[in-house]
């Protein structure tokens, strides 16, 4: 017999028609959090809808095809990184860009000024202590009511999830590099 593919999820007994602007976290090991992450923003950019990016690893001179795509598109772009830090020397300045990025964030959540804000690999800043996770929490209940806010990273810590409307754990099943040593290929992973 063939599987029939759900169309209908089962109402939660306390249905509510209210909106609201989510806290969404994708975390996990699994490969898709960042590029999840994009798709929301590409989304919302075809309604028209002020989106923003901040990026807390990769720093403005690489060249990831996400940070290419949203140049073209006119999507506003902030990177406060230099990288992976296991290869970075000078840990200092990698807190300094981290916590120079968390402000920017933090004034452009509480702007108003947007509809949804993705904060790319955010987990990862959190989690070494360069950001106040406290800050970050009592930031993301004063957001405005609508602001949709994507934070994305692996290990997301429980308080972060806690504080979130939506929940999505990438698992990895199978990764080209770990099952067959490819690397990394253009249009796939940057
Ligand atoms: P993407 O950017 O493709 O959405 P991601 O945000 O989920 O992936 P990260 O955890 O941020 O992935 O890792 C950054 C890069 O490391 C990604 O390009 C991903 O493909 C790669 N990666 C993820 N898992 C593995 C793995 N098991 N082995 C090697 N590389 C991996
Ligand atoms: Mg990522």
């Amino acid at each position: 017999m063939k599987k029939k593919i759900p169309t209908t999820f089962t109402p939660p007994p306390n249905l509510t028609r209210d909106k609201k602007g989510l806290v969404i976290v994708n975390t996990g090991n699994g490969k898709g959090k960042t590029t999840a992450g994009f798709g929301v923003i590409l989304r919302a950019w075809g309604r028209d809808m002020k989106t923003l990016v901040i990026q807390f690893i990769k720093n403005e001179k690489s060249m990831y095809g996400e940070q290419l795509a949203v140049s073209k598109l006119n999507i506003e772009l902030i990177t406060s990184g230099r990288g992976f830090t296991w290869t970075s020397k000078d840990l200092n300045e990698d807190e300094d860009l981290a916590q120079k990025g968390w402000n920017i964030s933090k004034e452009k959540i509480l702007s108003g000024d947007y509809d949804v804000i993705l904060l790319d690999e955010i987990t990862y800043p959190i989690n070494y202590g360069w950001i106040d996770i406290n800050d970050v929490l009592d930031t993301l209940k004063k957001k405005p009511d609508m602001l949709h806010v994507i934070l994305t990273g692996r290990d997301a810590d429980k308080r972060i999830q806690d504080c979130a409307d939506l929940v999505t754990e990438m698992k990895e099943h199978k990764h080209p590099y770990s099952d067959q040593g490819i690397v990394a290929q253009k249009g796939i992973e940057f």
